[in-house]
């Protein structure tokens, strides 16, 4: 199977949308969004390459205009607003980071490497393009990947991103040679001018492979049953499929049914009254409960007929102690199995000081409240 962390990115996002992407092959319009980040990222690619000299940021500038110009259809106003932010972060990247300080040595660079799963004994391909590959002043590598976003990530999270340890994984399996704490893994936030920097050991980097392995199998097995659910999120917003997608296509649809849309209103509208009457329910529950409690009543009369009170228990339990305490014995397996109410009644069979041991230190008691409504017999007529 052919991955790469963007294919690996989607499926977790939505594995409807990787389903259109990588196994239908579908092509979609790319999103405003995108078009800006392409348009910047060839900017940047641009500035670093000499030919012989590097270019000016007005060269830059120009570049990443007519590269956005080229694939928007934004309405004027709107896409000189593109512009100038994209004009402001590369005039800020720029005078930060002037080419001529650095050592590039390679430019989108792609790599392409056998991953091999043990376990079933097959080889998958890991795809990726590095932004930038930089060689640094004492003899070590840093891999920089450029991030048009807003969101500016935790260093605890860059420490644990994927992209980068793919990312290493390339420059592991493409040059054996260089040591991995040599290599520098960074993410350049362009709107906050901010770079955050990580480093993977030999351990982090195959913990994240094994991670990769156990992501592709999942996706493997979902393949075979063809099961790619959409995922409905703030991000569809972003998704080509949109209109395509089950989760959204009806919305596009230009002639509706009438009578499909009528009970599709009435269902909401009903919806609607249930949920407000619950909630009546449960104010009325409330002012009734704390009457009762006050006035010491067990049971209350009205017109239709009366409520009671009745109070039950729930337990729940602590997995973990329950694990402690029944470790080595032989009913842990079928004790662990079972959902909580199956566990209450098998702690009964147990000896009498696990019992103990197990309801004071592994379980929890709520009580509840209910009140039960009884109606007035409607009276036969005379
Ligand atoms: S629109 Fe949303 S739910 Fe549909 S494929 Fe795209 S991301 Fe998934």
């Amino acid at each position: 199977m052919r991955i790469s962390y963007s294919s690996l990115e989607t499926y977790k996002q939505c594995p409807q949308k990787y389903k259109f992407q990588e196994i239908d092959k579908r092509k979609a319009p790319k999103t405003k969004e995108a078009i800006f980040g392409t348009a910047i990222h060839s900017a940047l690619q641009f500035m670093f390459s000499r030919d012989p000299l590097f270019p000016t940021l007005s060269e830059v500038v120009e570049h990443f205009r007519d590269k956005f110009m080229e694939k928007c259809l934004l309405p004027e106003a709107d896409a000189a607003r593109y512009c100038d932010v994209g004009e402001k972060m590369l005039a800020n990247f720029y005078k930060k980071n002037p080419p001529w300080n650095f050592n590039v040595i390679d430019l989108e660079s792609h790599f392409e490497v056998a991953v091999v799963d043990e376990i079933y004994n097959v080889s998958h391909t890991l795809a990726g393009k590095i932004d930038r590959i930089d060689k640094l002043s004492d003899g070590s590598y840093e891999i920089i990947d450029y991030k048009t976003n807003r969101r500016l990530p935790s260093q605890n999270d860059t420490d644990k991103n994927q992209q980068l340890a793919v990312y290493q994984l390339g420059i592991k399996k493409r040059w054996p040679h260089v040591d991995p704490s040599k290599v520098k893994l960074s993410l350049y936030f362009l709107r906050a001018e901010e770079k955050i920097s990580t480093f993977r050991s030999p351990e982090a980097l195959a913990h994240a492979e094994n991670e990769i392995l156990s992501q592709v199998r999942i996706i493997e097995e979902k393949t075979q049953e063809n099961d790619f659910p959409p995922v409905p999120s703030a991000l569809c917003d972003w998704c080509g499929y949109k209109p395509i997608c089950p989760a959204w296509r009806h919305l596009y649809e230009k002639e509706k049914k009438p009578e499909i849309q009528s009970a599709i209103n009435e269902f909401l509208e009903l919806k609607r009254e249930i949920d407000e009457r619950k909630k009546k329910l449960i104010s009325l529950a409330s002012i009734v409960r704390e009457y009762m409690q006050i006035e010491k009543l067990e049971r209350v009369f009205g017109d239709m007929g009366s409520i009671l009170q009745s109070r039950q228990e729930r337990a729940s339990w602590d997995s973990e102690k329950v694990r402690e305490i029944l470790s080595g014995s032989n009913i842990l397996d079928s004790v662990m199995t079972v959902d909580p109410q199956k566990l209450s009644f098998i702690v009964r069979s147990l000896p009498d000081e696990i019992q103990e041991k197990l309801k004071k230190e592994a379980r929890t008691v709520k009580t509840f409240v209910v009140l039960k409504v009884s109606r007035k017999k409607e009276k036969a007529p005379e």
